[in-house]
């Protein structure tokens, strides 16, 4: 099968199993080239329903976790969106298709990291993504507000800084919990106030490592 193959049978599974569930979001996961955020090594394996080794310890997500956050994200055209935890930037350049008319920016603590999401964005054409290293859990106070914001590591609970810089209207997707198990949760910021939603999802993302995260 060829790279494109590969993708629509992956794309086909994550909507049979509800994890996809928008037209929006499949037609982005048709696009974005998976097998380019991967190490070179696992190219095989891209389109496998499985979390793969990056460096520095972190993993570039299971394609099943990503659609589920994608969705409940429910971008919409011309955001401001942030994400902490650009990893291989691959869940960066997603919400970069899902909208192309917004800005997203992927803050990242690890400058290695950081260097590769910059350079895989950049070769699969990734225009309106912006890499920022630093420690996503002060979120980026320069470019707040944000219309969304997704948290790809994971807190021990909502960063007070990240519920600040979410716009009014806003949506924040987060996995919170001890660090060998989370939930997902989506916050919303309605009246100047935050409400969380459990969204009844069990993960285990790697520890978002930060002034409002764990400890190193
Ligand atoms: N979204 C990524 C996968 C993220 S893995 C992808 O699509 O590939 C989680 C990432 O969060 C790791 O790269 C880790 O270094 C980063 N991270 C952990 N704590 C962080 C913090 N406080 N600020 C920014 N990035 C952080």
């Amino acid at each position: 099968m060829s790279g494109e193959e590969e993708r629509k049978a992956l794309v086909d599974l994550l909507c049979r199993t509800g994890m996809i569930k928008t037209e929006r979001v499949r037609r982005a996961f048709l696009k974005v080239p998976r097998e380019e955020f991967v190490l070179p090594e696992h190219r095989p394996y891209a389109y496998f329903d499985d979390a793969l080794p990056l460096f520095s310890g972190q993993t570039i997500s299971q394609p099943s976790v990503v659609a589920f956050m994608t969705e409940a994200l429910q971008v919409e055209n011309g955001q401001k969106i942030l994400e902490v935890g650009a990893g291989s930037g691959y869940q960066a350049a997603l919400l970069a298709e899902l909208d192309p008319d917004g800005i997203v920016y992927t803050v990242e603590r690890i400058p290695e990291l950081a260097e590769y999401a910059r350079r895989n964005l950049e070769r699969t054409g990734y225009r309106n993504v912006r890499v920022v290293v630093g420690d996503g859990s002060l979120g980026l106070p320069e470019h707040a507000p944000f219309d969304r914001i997704i948290v790809t590591a994971a807190a021990p609970e909502v960063p007070r800084a990240l519920g600040e810089q979410l716009s009014e209207g806003g949506i924040m997707v987060i996995p919170v919990g001890p660090r060998h198990s989370q939930r997902m949760v989506r916050v919303s910021k309605k009246g100047g106030r935050l409400t969380e939603e459990d969204l009844g999802f069990p993960v285990v993302f790697v520890p978002l490592v930060g002034e409002q995260g764990f400890r190193a």
